[in-house]
């Protein structure tokens, strides 16, 4: 791993081989092959085996009217996921894909989350942006081409930062109205053209909670497939704890201290909320918060 920080989501086995996506003579390799393999999915929810891995059928197991998707190599194994174009974006998120994270280990739930990034990414874009006119799958799933104006699309990430805010020796949390009941996580927002991730961090947080960064460290980085965020993790000590929040964006936020932080990691029934997810990278930020690193 490369970070010391272990988010979850990241570090897949698979291999992106890009090489082999521009190569049409290999992809058709790689497609025909017997070790390749589809992955099963319930439209964008993972099928999961006790264990927690990702299920993964043969290719024979394509859906009618799928277009694949190359994933790239588990070792030798070629990895697909087939992509139903005309399926809408998912907009609501399942309660189940929340179930199926808890168990996942991190470097299949990374694969996972490339695939469904993917996924959403295509049928959300299916028409030239240019032209109008409608695209076709292009570089083994990594992008489209317009057949009337050629242009060129490729899968987008959005950058958001997700910040601590810190003041002696308290961190801010707060909460969104569509959070469940005593969940409390990192501020967090969009960085916007012409931003730099430090200058976003510092304008979130004076924007949702009226606090002033005097500083801002990179702690480490997350994908996040609801639909294709890339999570960048920052810790900013600010200059007072006088909050002015704005209720549009945070329904509640609170300073709490380390200790406050481990109970809620513990589940302690005392506990003064309950903490984010262990495979979210605000779990990851506040853990390394508590651990002083
Ligand atoms: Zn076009």
């Amino acid at each position: 791993m490369i970070t010391p920080f272990n988010p979850g989501l990241t570090d897949s086995r698979i291999d992106r081989a890009d090489q082999i996506r521009i190569d049409e003579e290999r992809l058709a390799d790689v497609q025909y092959s017997l070790r390749a393999r589809l992955l099963k999915l319930d439209d964008l929810d993972p099928e999961i085996g006790p264990d927690g891995a990702l299920s993964w059928g043969s290719m024979a197991d394509r859906p009618d009217g799928a277009e694949l998707l190359f994933l790239g190599l588990d070792g030798e194994t070629p990895c697909f996921a087939p992509l139903i174009e005309d399926a809408p974006p998912a907009g609501q998120r399942a309660y189940a894909v929340w179930r199926y994270l808890d168990i996942m280990p991190p470097e299949e739930a990374a694969t996972y989350a490339a695939a469904r990034s993917l996924i959403e990414w295509h049928r959300g874009h299916l028409f030239c942006s240019r032209c109008g006119t409608r695209s076709e799958v292009a570089k083994a799933g990594w992008g489209r081409k317009c057949p009337n104006c050629g242009a060129d699309h490729f899968p987008r990430v959005d950058p958001v930062v997700i910040m601590l805010a810190t003041f002696e020796d308290k961190a801010l949390v707060g909460r969104q109205p569509r959070f469940p009941p005593d969940r409390y996580s990192a501020l967090a927002g969009f960085v916007e053209p012409g931003e730099s991730l430090e200058g976003a961090v510092a304008r979130e947080l004076f924007e949702e909670a009226g606090v002033r960064a005097t500083s801002v460290r990179y702690l480490s980085s997350q994908p996040w497939p609801f639909p294709n965020t890339l999570m960048m993790a920052c810790i900013a000590p600010v200059e007072d704890d006088a909050l002015t929040l704005d209720k549009e964006e945070i329904e509640a936020a609170k300073w709490v201290t380390r200790q406050q932080v481990q109970d809620a990691f513990d589940g302690a029934v005392d506990a003064q909320f309950i903490a984010p997810p262990h495979f979210a990278i605000a779990h990851t930020l506040l853990r390394a918060w508590v651990d002083g690193k």
